[in-house]
């Protein structure tokens, strides 16, 4: 009888807790095959875009470019400097998607929820490319949102920006923002609001150079 009683209990839990993975899913559907498809595509066309454009910009301003990889997977979405690799979580990707649509009253599919979160990131590893170095975390969050900006530009210039996207960035930014209060030197500062839209602005107007990269001759220069 023992062990029956047990698995009973085994399995009450087991519902239980599956029933509060389905309340907690509730909140947000689960995304189908092909929205899971469509995140693919996007973010795989937008990595092939940045790839193409930096590699551009590190040679007109002699830099050596290394692609970095990218993989679904991790936990969220962060670049890996020892690998040079950047790690985006699917279900990370469609909260973001799924939000910014919703945002736009679904007459968006949310694209740009997911592409800004790369473009963050492809920055984090372009930092690393040029050996970037800052005294706080939040100085990296946002060079790192000033380049995703500059990417976005070089993108509205190459007429592949929709007219929900830049919304749909800035939410992505704004979601993923410090709490009020929080000391701009804590190792997990991102930045305020307004600090993440206006870093992501400055790179979208003024591109590559308004977002401070140290270039090969900029540092010869000194
Ligand atoms: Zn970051």
């Amino acid at each position: 009888m023992l062990p029956k009683t047990k698995m009973t209990i085994g399995r009450s839990v087991l519902l239980i807790a599956t029933m509060l993975i389905s309340l907690s899913a509730q909140a947000q559907p689960a995304p189908t095959t092909a929205q899971v498809q469509m995140i693919k595509q996007k973010v795989g066309s937008a990595i092939k875009f940045a790839d193409d454009s930096w590699a551009q910009v590190f040679r007109y301003n002699s830099a050596q470019f290394q692609m970095p990889g990218v993989f679904y997977g991790g936990d969220g979405a962060y670049y890996d400097p020892n690998e040079h690799k950047i790690f985006l979580k699917m279900g990370f990707l469609w909260e973001n998607v799924y939000r910014a649509s919703e945002m736009t009253r679904f007459q968006d599919d949310g694209d740009l929820g997911a592409i800004i979160i790369l473009w963050h990131e492809y920055g984090h590893s372009i930092q690393r490319m040029l050996g970037v170095k800052f005294a706080h975390t939040i100085d990296y969050e946002l060079q790192a949102d000033c380049l995703a900006g500059a990417t976005f530009g070089m993108a509205e210039r190459a007429k592949l920006i929709d007219p929900g996207d830049e919304d749909e960035a800035h939410n992505s930014l704004l979601y993923a923002r410090d709490s009020s209060g929080t000391d701009h030197r804590a190792k997990t500062a991102h930045g305020s609001g307004s600090q993440r839209i206006a870093s992501f602005d400055l790179g979208r107007k003024g591109g590559a150079n308004a977002c401070r990269l140290p270039w090969p001759q900029t540092l010869s220069r000194r």
